[in-house]
């Protein structure tokens, strides 16, 4: 992992699920404890649950309905806010990543958390975990109406908080939305090696990508 420019950073745009917390809680949730519940629920086996969620989960991917508990709720019949608190004690951050938040802010940063996350998920982790001291806004993109894979997010983002892209980090764990921030200009862009815990890393592809917080703070 390159040394960061801190000095040509003045905003830090920071993804959540698999950035700072632990994507094995996300991941957990809708692979296994999700069809599992809706199984239950319903009565069916585990695999005729998995038949049927296939292709909402394909139909959905990269889509703001993905990320949105309404439309889950609706599409399946259950109340995906109820489940989510069942898995809950799962919610963790990931190594380090509050002395990281704690330096850059601590430095001068403007610190603002951009998710694709639901406004329910949003609440139901930070409860868990009190991060939202650290940062300026939490923005969810369902606010604008976008996700952070589509070039509106990121117009609907600079007329929101006024930043200057040339002088942004924005760290992320899902390829695609570093490809839209890059296309919108951002200057620098990391990923995540390792955003879940029980998986080992993961190719980051073009992107360089932060192993350990503490290295990412040398510098600053
Ligand atoms: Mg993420």
């Amino acid at each position: 992992m390159p040394l960061m420019p801190w000095r040509d950073i003045d905003t830090v745009l920071l993804d959540m699920d698999g950035t700072l917390l632990d994507l094995y809680y996300d991941e957990h949730f809708w692979l296994q404890h999700l069809p599992q519940r809706y199984a239950e629920l319903h009565g069916v086996s585990l695999a005729m649950a998995l038949l049927e969620m296939k292709p909402l989960f394909e139909k959905n991917a990269g889509t703001l309905n993905w990320y949105c508990l309404d439309y889950w709720s609706a599409e399946l019949k259950l109340s995906v806010r109820d489940l989510k608190v069942e898995t809950a004690d799962l919610i963790a951050l990931r190594p380090d990543a509050e002395t990281f938040l704690a330096a850059i802010k601590q430095a001068g940063k403007r610190v603002i958390m951009i998710t694709n996350a639901h406004r329910d998920s949003l609440s139901l982790k930070m409860e868990r975990i009190e991060l939202a001291p650290y940062f300026e806004r939490l923005i969810s993109s369902h606010d604008y109406g976008f996700p952070k894979e589509s070039p509106h997010f990121w117009d609907a983002l600079q007329a929101d908080i006024a930043f200057d892209p040339a002088r942004s980090l924005f760290i992320d764990d899902t390829l695609p939305i570093l490809r839209s921030a890059r296309d919108f200009g951002i200057g620098h862009l990391l990923a995540v090696s390792e955003p879940n815990s029980q998986k080992g890393p993961k190719d980051t592809e073009e992107f360089a990508a932060v192993k350990d917080y503490r290295e990412l703070i040398e510098g600053l």
